[in-house]
């Protein structure tokens, strides 16, 4: 069986025609298949439009936020709720292609554990192309994860992925970091990218400089990679060394019959304890917090059509 989950926000015009070509490509695979919209809270006719849906066909499930919580929650919504041992994720603004998907399927049958699509001719104004690139090439440098393209609403996961990763506050552009450093093989393969037909896009560029603040808590939070200890220890640890150098050799001048006098290397020595000492406590806070970190997201429900799910704690099914 295979899920598709769309998040969404605001994006009443394309809802029907994105349903017509998902549904479309889903039965030529012939697969058992669902369709799963979660309304991140929107405030247009966008509910509206995914109730005529979910009368229309048994394939689709609603799940709709009580206020708009981002892409990210919408998604982990969507990944508890999948039944199938694929999982697709696709925007719904009809930017990425649903003619794509039995390719992205493809690559999973194949082997691979998240399928993650490469805009390579990316179709979006410059003001976005431009801090993405950069976006991409920092974060494939800090986390060591090949990719052109971390971002993409385009994957697909074998089922194991999506129950094993939390996605909370904006980490849904790491979801191949979190990935790969569970373990799974994330392969990337180029898809095609429209211009936005409808709507507004959500995301613009100034909410990068936030995607870099969310590299570094990812690097931190998946504690493998960082143990904020071991990073913020080491700092200390190097500052403190180089800092008591200069007062040992004054200690030995002094002890040598050197007249005592205030240096400036001494007093540079001094500043550099004294930071080492602060960092070193940064890091032993940090650690303790990243210990008890809850990962947990968290929001409540407003609406929940499923035929054959329980409700989710929160939910409340359409009343008719
Ligand atoms: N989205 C969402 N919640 C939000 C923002 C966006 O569910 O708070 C959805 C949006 O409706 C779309 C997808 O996430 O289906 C990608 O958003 P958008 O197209 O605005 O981003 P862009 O393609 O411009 O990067
Ligand atoms: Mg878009």
């Amino acid at each position: 069986m295979i899920s598709v989950v769309v998040p969404l926000y605001n994006e009443e015009e394309s809802l029907t025609e994105l349903f017509d070509r998902l549904e479309s490509v889903m039965a030529e695979l012939g697969e058992e298949y669902e369709l799963i919209f979660i309304d991140d809270g929107s405030v247009d006719k966008s509910l509206l439009i995914l109730r005529d849906l979910y009368e229309k066909s048994s394939h689709v499930k609603v799940l709709s936020l009580r206020r708009n919580y981002g892409k990210s929650a919408a998604l982990s919504v969507g990944f508890k709720e999948a039944k199938g041992d694929i999982v697709i994720t696709i925007d719904a603004d009809l930017q990425d292609d649903p003619a794509e998907l039995p390719v992205l399927i493809k690559k999973i049958e194949d082997g691979a554990d998240l399928v993650s699509g490469w805009k390579r001719d990316r179709q979006d104004p410059w003001t976005k192309r431009v801090p993405s690139k950069f976006f991409n090439s920092v974060t494939s440098l800090m986390s060591g994860l090949r990719l052109h393209d971390f971002n993409c609403g385009l994957k697909a996961y074998r089922a194991e992925v999506v129950k094993s990763i939390s996605v909370y506050g904006e980490l849904h552009r790491f979801i191949p970091v979190l990935a790969g450093w569970e373990g799974f093989r994330v392969e990337e393969t180029q898809v095609r990218h429209f211009k936005r037909k409808y709507g507004r896009s959500k995301y613009g560029g100034e909410r990068f400089l936030n995607g870099f603040f969310d590299l570094v808590t990812v690097m931190f939070i998946t504690r493998r990679a960082l143990k904020p200890l071991h990073f913020f220890g080491r700092i200390a640890f190097v500052l403190f060394v180089v800092g008591l150098i200069p007062q040992i050799m004054f200690l030995f001048q002094y002890l040598g019959g050197a007249g005592l006098r205030v240096r400036p290397i001494m007093l540079a020595g001094f500043v550099l304890i004294i930071v080492s000492l602060q960092i070193g406590s940064i890091g032993l806070l940090a650690e303790l917090f990243s210990a008890r970190s809850g990962q947990e997201p968290s929001y409540t429900l407003k609406q929940h059509l499923a035929r054959d799910s329980q409700q989710s704690p929160g939910g409340s099914e359409l009343a008719r």
